[in-house]
Parts: structure tokens; C-alpha cells; sequence
């Protein structure tokens, strides 16, 4: 809440999904409340926890991309990596909040867009923006690459979304380059020039998702997906006069500057103990896996030193999930961590839980 908390590398959100209708008939009363203007929840009448935000119930889409997402995208122009995750339980509301909850018709209703969709849409906005400026103010204009991948984390395997045949997966090696930088050889870069075609990319990637059903019976997810968009940028440095203003530079004393950087969105798998889900066998096999990734990225993340910025050893190589996102956390970069959650009493234990992990990445 603080000016100087906006700056640290962690910021951690709570977003409470609405009841649903079936919670509604059943009964479910609401265990969590929020104070109005505090970013303070309470659940179950007696235990409290603060994070940098929370969005309760009736929180529209919009609010929650400016509340906590934008200024993330604006960092990619400036060079800066960023990744946003979205942990909780299967049904919380991840795939709703990261806006790839295309239905069976695969439209996706735009006025309530969720994260994604209005981090492309931004991305592209300021590109013309910028391009139109520096045209305005007889400048070079920018140059500005943007690429998307899309990837899934299965069972430890790295399968590709945006790539029909399945059988490259065994290719696709997570390498790290001598400058620290993390790519993953084998897997698709799409090159992409506008909202519309980036939005069919990330459709078809998304309807692509493995999905295993469990006994909580919905589409539950047991992988992780992973949407990540390149920006590439060639522009004119501009200088600063005695006042640190930016002054435009005079044409023929142009120096251009390169800068990169990606944005990693995050649709972790559901974060539910397997004794809930019942899952026995195969299941349990992919249970057992997936929390290894969920369980390295929160000690990943609570090594980063949540608010104080104080870093310790960082874990990154004891899973898949947080080798891959080895560059984008901490560092240089910035994440966000949405933890999603239901106010229904009937999923108290794993709202705690979650609300715990959450808060985990906050403390020292
Ligand atoms: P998850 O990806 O965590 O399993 P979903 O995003 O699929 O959860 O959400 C589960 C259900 O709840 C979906 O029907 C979704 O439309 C609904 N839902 C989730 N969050 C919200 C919200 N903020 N507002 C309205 N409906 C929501
Ligand atoms: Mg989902």
C-alpha cells in the first residue's frame, strides 16, 4: 500500500471468486470478509491475513489488470521481466482471472477480458502510441518485436500448446544461455503484429490444455500453463537536461538502445491436497508431481524475501516450473502472485491454505 511496497520484486494478491450457484443451493455460507479500503481478509471470523491486494467478490476484470497487472506491462517497455501466477485450488477462479476461459464455442466475452487478453491489448496500444509520438516529433520510429510462446507443464514434461505434434515434447530442453537467460529450445516462437491474431494464438493454445477430470469432478487441471510474450525494442536513448527532464535529440546525434524482455503468465496447477480429490494411480502419480512445482516456487519465492528484498539461496533448480521461470523471478524482474480463492465455507481448508502459501511469499 505504501509507495516504496509498489517498487519490491514479490507483490502478492488475494482474489475472492464469487459463489457460485450450486455453493448457493447447497447452502455454502461465506467464510471470508474483507475490510472496506484495507487490504486485510479474515477468515472464519478469527484469522487474519494482509496482502498488497485484495479483490473480493464483486471485483470486475478491469480492476484487477489496472489494480495490479498494467504497471507490470509498462515495465516490459522499460526492459523489465515480469510474471504474474495465479495459485489456487481447481475451481478458484485462475483460468477466469488469467482471461483464458474460452468456452466450448472458444468466444471470450470481451467486456469481462481477464488478464492476458488486456495485457496484449495494452501492449499493442502502446506500441502505436509510441510509434505515433516519435512520428509527431519528426524521430526515428521505434522498432518492436513482439513473439508469443505458449507451453504446458505435464508430469515434469514440457509439452508445447501452440504445436500440433506432441511428439517434439521430448525435444524441448530448458537451456540457459551465458547471459543468464533462460529459453527453452524446441518450442515454438510465434511472431505476432497485432491483438487479434496474438487472441487466436492464445485460443487455440489454451483449448489445446491437457484436462483430467477428478473426482471433484470439474475440468480440473493438474498442469501448469504458460503463456509468455517477447517485447523487443530498438529505440532512440533519449537524454536528460540539468533538470533530469528528457530533452528529444537532435536528428543525426541519435543513439539507439536495444532492450528486451518477457512477461510470463501462469496458470499453475490446482493447489488441492490429493486426499481431497481422492486421486489414486496415474492420478496420484501427476498429484505427487505437480506439487513438487507448487512446493520449489513457493520456497523460490519466499527466498526472494517477499518485502524486505532480502535474498537468500534460491532454490530455482528443484523443480521444472521454477528452472523454466529461473530468469523472471527476483533479480531484475517483477511477480505477482494472484492467489485465488472461494468464499464458501465447503472449501475452508484449502482457502486457508492458500491464504497461508500466499502469505508465505510476504514474510522473511
Ligand atoms: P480454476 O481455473 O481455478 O479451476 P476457473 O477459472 O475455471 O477456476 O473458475 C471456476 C468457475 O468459477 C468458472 O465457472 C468461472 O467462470 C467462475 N469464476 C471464477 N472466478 C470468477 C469471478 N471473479 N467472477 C465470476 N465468476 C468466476
Ligand atoms: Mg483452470
Amino acid at each position: 500500500s505504501s509507495s516504496s511496497a509498489k517498487d519490491t520484486c514479490v507483490q502478492v494478491a488475494l482474489r475472492i471468486r464469487p459463489q457460485g450457484t450450486r455453493e448457493k443451493l447447497e447452502g455454502s455460507r461465506v467464510c471470508t470478509s474483507v475490510l472496506p479500503g484495507e487490504p486485510q481478509v479474515t477468515i472464519g471470523g478469527d484469522r487474519s491475513f494482509t496482502y498488497d491486494y485484495i479483490f473480493d467478490q464483486p471485483t470486475p476484470q478491469h480492476a484487477v489488470f489496472e489494480g495490479c497487472v498494467e504497471r507490470l506491462v509498462e515495465g516490459l517497455f522499460d526492459g523489465y521481466n515480469a510474471t504474474v501466477l495465479a495459485y489456487g485450488q481447481t475451481g478458484s477462479g485462475k483460468t477466469h482471472t488469467m482471461g483464458t476461459a474460452f468456452d466450448a464455442t472458444a468466444h471470450l466475452n470481451p467486456h469481462d477480458a481477464g488478464v492476458i487478453p488486456r495485457a496484449i491489448q495494452h501492449v499493442f496500444r502502446k506500441i502505436s502510441e509510441s510509434k505515433s509520438s516519435s512520428l509527431s516529433q519528426g524521430l526515428l520510429e521505434p522498432i518492436f518485436e513482439v513473439s508469443v510462446q505458449f507451453v504446458e507443464l505435464y508430469n515434469d514434461d514440457i509439452l508445447d500448446l501452440l504445436t500440433e505434434d506432441r511428439a517434439t515434447s521430448a525435444l524441448i530442453r530448458i537451456h540457459e544461455d551465458n547471459r543468464g537467460e533462460i529459453v527453452l529450445n524446441g518450442v515454438a516462437v510465434r511472431p505476432v503484429q497485432d491483438l487479434e491474431t496474438t487472441m487466436e494464438i492464445l485460443k487455440n493454445g489454451a483449448l489445446n490444455r491437457t484436462v483430467a477430470s477428478t473426482n471433484m469432478n470439474e475440468q480440473s487441471s493438474r498442469s501448469h500453463a504458460i503463456f509468455t510474450l517477447h517485447l523487443k525494442q530498438q529505440r532512440v536513448v533519449s537524454s536528460l537536461d540539468e533538470n533530469g527532464q528528457p530533452t528529444p535529440p537532435k536528428p543525426g546525434d541519435m543513439e539507439m538502445e536495444m532492450l528486451s524482455a518477457k512477461f510470463h503468465f501462469v496458470d499453475l496447477a490446482g493447489s488441492e491436497r490429493m486426499k481431497r480429490t481422492g486421486a489414486t494411480g496415474e492420478r496420484a502419480r501427476e498429484g505427487i508431481s505437480i506439487n513438487v512445482g507448487l512446493l520449489a516456487l513457493g520456497n523460490v519465492i519466499a527466498a526472494l524475501g517477499g518485502a524486505t528484498g532480502k535474498v537468500s539461496h534460491v532454490p530455482y533448480r528443484d523443480s521444472k516450473l521454477t528452472r523454466l521461470l529461473q530468469d523472471s523471478l527476483g533479480g531484475n524482474s517483477r511477480t505477482l502472485m494472484i492467489a485465488c480463492v472461494s468464499p464458501s465455507d465447503s472449501d475452508f481448508v484449502e482457502t486457508l491454505n492458500t491464504m497461508k502459501y500466499a502469505n508465505r511469499a510476504k514474510e522473511i
